[in-house]
């Protein structure tokens, strides 16, 4: 495990006034231990840190970099829209430009509020959801991370039709206690949880592709079953596309397993780097929303014109023509190179690609839900993530979250990491 100098005196003093010295608990590097880096400028597929040593960087500020860090056209979009003011705290025409876009590439969606996170995006259509359909209870899937809302913060009860227990201090057992968590991909539980309480259920939440338990996909079947046991009980259906929206196509998962939604979150890739989220709808559902329905919802930073700037371009610049392909490509060059090295090494670990998302498993097939995941070799990872970043590659640090690749990722840069892996594997 390396220490770099900068790195450590920055975190010790980080630590004096930011609880942890992060402002998100990942960032802390408290589960594959040592000192997090301190980002200084990032540029393409690298960031360099505090003791201006570069990496080939793989979170992409966890989603959103997926044209790659400081594109020249993001930046100046940002420049321009900056010397024009910064926020207004009211309506401009960037924010219909940008709604349109959404509407015209996200098949579900008619109508579309921006947000400033992801979290605040889930949270308005749980509460969205709730309001539309007058009930209370929900469901959400062990090990899909939808933002930190009170009623999402939960994991499952002692038996798999008992209601859920808080998993973060501060939220009321009251709050909760209408959270159902099932385990994902298992169609059998999400019938009978509609069998016994279909007609108290508001919505059902999920990510579609999940990306918070390590990259794992749905199986067809089970969002099949998702959509149709909502419609048949009145419940509403929430794609968290957060994540994999415009990441896995560019219509998002909803698009790649051609499943309509009630209601889709999006943030990340839509910001550029920048606040942006959003969750939208039907027209009919939408128009329960605040100022024209009842539901309540406000931002004094929603729509904020530079980081829509920035949100508009990057959508634009994914409509590329065979901008997915190759990011695609890429991400399969990837998961596939890590696979071959580690087999090379009689390591037990595989991989797996959606889209410009990645999995790196330690174990010898993908998981297909959040037990599968946890039962893989953490230990290793750990070492492999060390090791890697000594070689100057910097994955997610964490066994539990997906990796992303960006367009400027390209088949050298990737070879480079292969051949980083190929060394770290044999001395593993
Ligand atoms: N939903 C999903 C699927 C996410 O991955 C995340 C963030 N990782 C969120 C919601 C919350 O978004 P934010 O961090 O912008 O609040």
């Amino acid at each position: 495990m390396t220490t770099t100098s900068k790195n450590d005196q920055l975190f010790e003093r980080a630590q004096k006034t930011t609880p942890g010295g992060v402002n998100s608990p990942v960032r802390a590097f408290r589960s594959v231990g040592g000192t997090p880096r301190f980002i200084t400028r990032a540029e393409g597929p690298y960031f360099w840190d505090a003791d201006g040593k570069r990496y080939i960087d793989y979170i992409g500020s966890w989603g959103p970099a997926i044209v790659g860090h400081a594109h020249p056209t993001v930046v100046k979009a940002v420049q321009d829209a900056a010397t024009r003011g910064l926020s207004f705290g009211a309506p401009t025409e960037g924010e219909i430009e940008m709604a349109e876009e959404i509407v015209r590439l996200v098949p579900s969606i008619e109508q579309v509020r921006l947000v400033s996170s992801g979290t605040e995006a889930t949270m308005s259509a749980l509460r969205l959801a709730r309001g539309a359909t007058g009930r209370d209870k929900i469901v959400k899937f062990e090990g899909c991370y939808h933002g930190h809302a009170d009623s999402l913060l939960v994991k499952a009860g002692s038996g798999l039709l008992t209601f859920g227990n808080p998993t973060s201090a501060g939220v009321p057992e009251d709050f909760v206690k209408h959270t159902l968590v099932l385990d994902y991909n298992n169609v059998a539980q999400i019938e009978e949880a509609f069998a016994n309480f279909g007609s108290e259920i508001a919505c059902v939440i999920v990510e579609p592709v999940a990306g918070n338990m390590n990259l794992i996909k749905a199986n067809e079947d089970f969002l099949k079953a998702l959509r149709e046991l909502c419609t048949k009980h009145g419940a509403l259906l929430i794609f968290d596309e957060v994540m994999c929206g415009f990441r896995v196509a560019l219509g998002g998962a909803q698009e790649l397993y051609g499943i309509q939604p009630d209601l889709t979150a999006l943030g990340k890739v839509i910001g550029g780097g920048l606040p942006v989220a959003a969750f939208g709808g039907s027209t009919a559902l939408m128009s329960k929303m605040s100022p024209v329905g009842a539901v309540y919802q406000a931002g004094t930073l929603s729509g904020n014109p530079v980081a829509v700037a920035a949100g508009m371009t990057t959508l634009k610049l994914i409509q590329e023509p065979g901008f997915y392909d190759k990011l695609s490509a890429t991400a399969k060059r990837l998961a596939d190179g890590l696979t071959a090295a580690a087999k090379e090494a009689g390591i037990p670990f595989c991989a797996d690609s959606v889209g410009g998302m990645f999995g790196l498993y330690f174990s010898e097939t993908p998981p297909n839900n959040y037990a599968e995941m946890m039962a893989g070799n953490r230990e290793r990872f750990n070492v492999f993530f060390h090791a890697m970043l000594d070689e100057g590659v910097y994955f997610a640090p964490a066994a539990f979250e997906a990796g992303f690749v960006s367009a400027q990722h390209s088949d050298e840069v990737i070879d480079e990491t292969i051949a980083a892996a190929r060394r770290v594997f044999a001395k593993l």
